[in-house]
C-alpha cells in the first residue's frame, strides 16, 4: 500500500472536492484522486446555472422547488431526497457565495435568479454563462486553503473490498506509470456522467462512468440506468451544449416553416417546457420533414446584441468557433444530444451504498433527486449538496473505525490483469469498437426507444464486449500512456451500456427520458412507479426493482 486515508475521494468535480471539503472540516485525513485536473473536470463546463429557492426574484420557496423537481421527474424521484435538496439548497448556495463564487446581481446586488425549463419561477442563480467554471475555481480554492491533497491524473481502476468493506482504491498513475494501492476507510465515488456511451454528447472526454462500473463490478446495484437525458439544445454538428440559459432569456426555437413548434406539444410553457418533453418534439419535427439538416433552429436575434452579449457571451463564442453562426445576426443549428445520466450507483440520503465503507454523489450517483427527467441547474445543486453530506457520512463513518486492509491477493491480481491487457500484441485496437457502441447506442437507445432495436442494442454491444476482450494497448510504455487509460475506460462504458438495456427493455412504459411511443406511449403509475435496479452477476446484468419513495406529492398527469 503506498498511502492510507481515513477518507479518499474519487473524483475532483464539484461533487467530490465540496465532499472532501466536509470530510476534512469534519476532522478526517481526507485526500482527492483524479484522472484529470480538478479544475478540468466536467462541472467547469456547466454554464447556465444552479437552482435554489433564494426567492430573489419572485416570490418562490423550497416547497415550489420540490414540487417542480417531483413533477419533472415524472414521479420516479425519491420524494424524501428531493425534499432535502430543496430545503438545503438556499444554504448551500449562499455558503459558494461567501467562499468568493461571484455570482451574476440583481440591481440591488442580490445574487440574480433566471427563468429556467419546467420550473415555476426564476430560481436558477448564475454566474452570466460560466456558472461551472466559477464553481469548480471557488471549490478548488478552498481545497488549496485546507491543503487537501490531491493525486492528480491518477486513474482509479478498482475498488478494494476486505472483509465486506470497501478500503481502497487500485489507481494507475498516468503520469508516471504504475499501479498504485491507496488504502482508506471510506472511499466516495464523485466519478461524474457516463454522456461517452453516446456520439454527439455535451459530455467532456473524461465522463466514460468509470465509477458506477467500479461499484458494479463489487455487487453495488446501478439505479434507473435506462434514464439518459437528451439535450435539446447541442450545437450541431459537434454536440456541444447551448444552455438553456438562452431559453430562459426568451430564445425560440424554430422548425424549417419557422414555426415556434413547441406551440403544439408544450403551449403554456413553449420553450420552458421540461427537456424530455422538447427534445421529444424536436426530434418529431425532425422525423416528420419539419427540420433543417437534420437539426432545429434555435433563434436568439430578438433579444438584441446587447443582451446576448452580456448574458450569453460563451454561447455566442461557442456558436462562432464551432458552427460559424453568430447568433446575433442567425439562428443556431440545434438538436437533442446525450447529456445527463439520472441514474447511476444507488445510495441512501447521505450518499451510502450497498457497500460498508463505500459512498457516491454527484452525478454517478442516483439518490434520486432526478427520477425519470432532470431539470436543469439541479444538478450542480445535487453535487454541492449532496456531496456535502456524503462528506460528513464518510468522515464520520471513518472517525469511528480504526483498521484498513488491502489484501496483497487483490493487488497482484490485478497486476496479473494489467500484464495481460499490455501483453497483448494481436487483436483490435479499442477506438473502432468505442464509436460503434457510441454510435449504435445513438441510433437503438436515444431520445425514441424500441423494444426491436433496443433488442439489437443488446446484441450488437454483447458483441462488441466479445471483441472487447481481444483489445490490445498500442502503448506498453509507462508515460502518459492514455492508450491504456481509454482501454479500461471502454470496458467500463461497455456493461454500463448493457445495464442500460437490461433496464431499459424491462419498462415497458414511458416516462420521462424513456420514450416508447410505439408500444408503451402511456405512464403506467399502477406497475412502473418503482426504479430499476441493475447488479453484475457472472458477467451480465441482472435486474430488480424498487419503490419509488413518496412523501406527499401523488401522481399526476405531467403537462406544461
Ligand atoms: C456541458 C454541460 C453543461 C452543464 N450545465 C449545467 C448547468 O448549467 N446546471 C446544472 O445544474 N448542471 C449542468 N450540467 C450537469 C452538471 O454539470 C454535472 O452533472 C455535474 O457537474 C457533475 O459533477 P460531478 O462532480 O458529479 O462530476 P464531474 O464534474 O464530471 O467530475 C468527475 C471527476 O471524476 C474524475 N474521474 C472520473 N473517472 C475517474 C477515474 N477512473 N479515476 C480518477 N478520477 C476519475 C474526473 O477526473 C473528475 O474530476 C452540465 C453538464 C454538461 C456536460
Amino acid at each position: 500500500m503506498e498511502t492510507e486515508h481515513d477518507v479518499l475521494v474519487v473524483g475532483a468535480g464539484c461533487a467530490g472536492m465540496r465532499a472532501a471539503i466536509e470530510a476534512h472540516d469534519a476532522g478526517a485525513d481526507v485526500a482527492l484522486l483524479s484522472k484529470i485536473h480538478p479544475v478540468r473536470s466536467h462541472s467547469g463546463a456547466a454554464e447556465g446555472g444552479i437552482n435554489a429557492a433564494l426567492g430573489n426574484a419572485s416570490e418562490d420557496d423550497p416547497e415550489k422547488h420540490a414540487f417542480d423537481t417531483v413533477k419533472g421527474s415524472d414521479y420516479l424521484g425519491d420524494q424524501d431526497a428531493i425534499q432535502i435538496l430543496c430545503d438545503e439548497a438556499p444554504g448551500d448556495v449562499y455558503e459558494l457565495e461567501h467562499w468568493g463564487a461571484v455570482f451574476s446581481r440583481t440591481e440591488d446586488g442580490r445574487i440574480a435568479q433566471r427563468p429556467f425549463g419546467a420550473a415555476g419561477e426564476p430560481r436558477t442563480a448564475y454566474a452570466a454563462d460560466i456558472t461551472g467554471h466559477v464553481l469548480v475555481h471557488v471549490l478548488y480554492e478552498q481545497v488549496m486553503k485546507r491543503e487537501i491533497p490531491a493525486y492528480e491524473e491518477w486513474f482509479a481502476w478498482k475498488l478494494v473490498e476486505d472483509d465486506g468493506r470497501c478500503q481502497g482504491v487500485i489507481a494507475w498513475d498516468i503520469v508516471n506509470g504504475g499501479l498504485k494501492t491507496i488504502g482508506a476507510k471510506t472511499v466516495i465515488l464523485a466519478t461524474g456522467g457516463a454522456g461517452r456511451l453516446y456520439t454527439g454528447t455535451t459530455n467532456a472526454y473524461s465522463c466514460t462512468g468509470d465509477g458506477m462500473a467500479m461499484a458494479l463490478r463489487m455487487g453495488v446495484p446501478l439505479k434507473d440506468m435506462e434514464m439518459m437525458q437528451f439535450h435539446p439544445t447541442t450545437l450541431s454538428p459537434t454536440g456541444v451544449l447551448i444552455t438553456e440559459g438562452c431559453r430562459g432569456e426568451g430564445a425560440y426555437l424554430l422548425n424549417s416553416e419557422g414555426e415556434r413548434f413547441l406551440k403544439d406539444y408544450a403551449p403554456n410553457a413553449m420553450e420552458l417546457a421540461s427537456r424530455d418533453v422538447i427534445s421529444r418534439a424536436e426530434q418529431t419535427e425532425i422525423d416528420e420533414g419539419r427540420g433543417v439538416d437534420g437539426n432545429v433552429l434555435l433563434d436568439l436575434r430578438h433579444l438584441g446584441a446587447e443582451k446576448i452579449l452580456e448574458r450569453l457571451h460563451g454561447t455566442r463564442e461557442l456558436s462562432m468557433v464551432f458552427a460559424g453562426v453568430d447568433p446575433i445576426h442567425d439562428p443556431i443549428p440545434v438538436r437533442p444530444g446525450a447529456h445527463y445520466h439520472m441514474g447511476g450507483v444507488e445510495t441512501d440520503l447521505w450518499g451510502k451504498t450497498t457497500l460498508e465503507g463505500l459512498y457516491a454523489a454527484g452525478e454517478c450517483a442516483c439518490v434520486s433527486v432526478h427520477g425519470a427527467n432532470r431539470l436543469g441547474g439541479n444538478a450542480l445543486m445535487e453535487t454541492i449538496t449532496f456531496g456535502k453530506r456524503a462528506g460528513a457520512a464518510a468522515a464520520e463513518w471513518a472517525l469511528t473505525h480504526t483498521t484498513v486492509a488491502v489484501p496483497e491477493s487483490v493487488v497482484s491480481e490485478t497486476e496479473r490483469e494489467l500484464e495481460e491487457l499490455l501483453g497483448r500484441d494481436d487483436g483490435e485496437r479499442p477506438h473502432a469498437i468505442r464509436d460503434e457502441m457510441a454510435e449504435t447506442m445513438h441510433v437503438n437507445f436515444g431520445v425514441f426507444r424500441r423494444e426491436d432495436q433496443m433488442r439489437e442494442q443488446g446484441e450488437i454491444i454483447e458483441r462488441l464486449r466479445e471483441r472487447y476482450e481481444r483489445v490490445v494497448v498500442e502503448d506498453k510504455g509507462s508515460l502518459f500512456n492514455n492508450d491504456v487509460t481509454q482501454a479500461l475506460e471502454l470496458g467500463f462504458l461497455l456493461e454500463l451500456a448493457a445495464c442500460m438495456i437490461e433496464a431499459g427493455l424491462a419498462r415497458k412504459e414511458s416516462r420521462g427520458a424513456h420514450a416508447r411511443p410505439h408500444d408503451f406511449p402511456d405512464r403506467d403509475d399502477g406497475n412502473y412507479m418503482r426504479h430499476t435496479l441493475v447488479h453484475w452477476q457472472d458477467g451480465t446484468p441482472v435486474l430488480d426493482w424498487e419503490p419509488v419513495r413518496t412523501t406527499k406529492w401523488q401522481p399526476q398527469e405531467r403537462t406544461y
